[in-house]
């Protein structure tokens, strides 16, 4: 019988996504198995993620500073910016180092089911980026789901006032594919024969 305070741990961990109660108790066995090279670690990691966690102000990245690691990385290519739903697309995008370019987060897709209005999203914030010049090129990386696909239609009409050339990834991307959930290979694959809004 675990005490409360172990209790406390597996059921935190249980809800994690990707982990079950049986999951989490095998891995609060392992921390207290490994305490000096588990436990402690992942303490000081939370610890640190958890007091300078912040979302950028720019992209809507979250990270460990802000403005976020990508905004101020000066490799990176100021005219591109590929749009996308969520942060885990941007990480996804980004772990497949194929895009030079900087990101725009939106914060979710538009949906009439869910009530997810324009104004619920970063949008005002995207036109305003791009007001501010410099962009030549926006890729709209929403997925391959219906309200993925609205939202990358909105968007396009959005941005129809600016001299910008509006791409959207490739049809290799699955239908009702997530990003976050696509093989790197085909991820690659949807960005290198990105296309022009129709
Ligand atoms: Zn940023």
């Amino acid at each position: 019988m675990a005490s409360p305070e172990l209790d406390a741990l597996t059921q935190a961990l249980a809800r994690l996504p990707g982990l079950g109660p049986r999951s989490a108790r095998r891995a609060v066995l392992h921390l207290i198995k490994k305490r000096e090279t588990s436990l402690v670690p992942l303490l000081k990691a939370l610890e640190t993620v958890s007091e300078t966690l912040e979302t950028c102000d720019i992209c809507g990245n979250v990270d460990t500073h802000n403005p976020c690691g990508i905004c101020t990385d000066p490799r990176r290519d100021e005219k591109s910016l590929c749009v996308v739903e969520e942060v885990a697309d941007l990480w996804a995008l980004d772990r497949s180092k194929l895009f030079p370019g900087k990101f725009h987060v939106l914060g979710g897709r538009l949906s009439a089911l869910d009530g997810v209005r324009p104004e619920d999203l970063a949008i005002d914030k995207l036109v305003a980026r791009i007001e501010a010049g410099g962009v030549e090129e926006v890729v709209l990386a929403m997925n391959a789901t219906l309200e993925g696909q609205t939202t990358a239609h909105y968007l396009a009409e959005r941005l129809e006032r600016f001299p910008l050339r509006i791409t959207q990834l490739a049809s290799g991307m699955p239908v009702g594919g997530e990003l976050d959930y696509l093989d790197e290979g085909t991820l690659a694959q949807a960005l290198r024969l990105r296309r022009p809004v129709a």
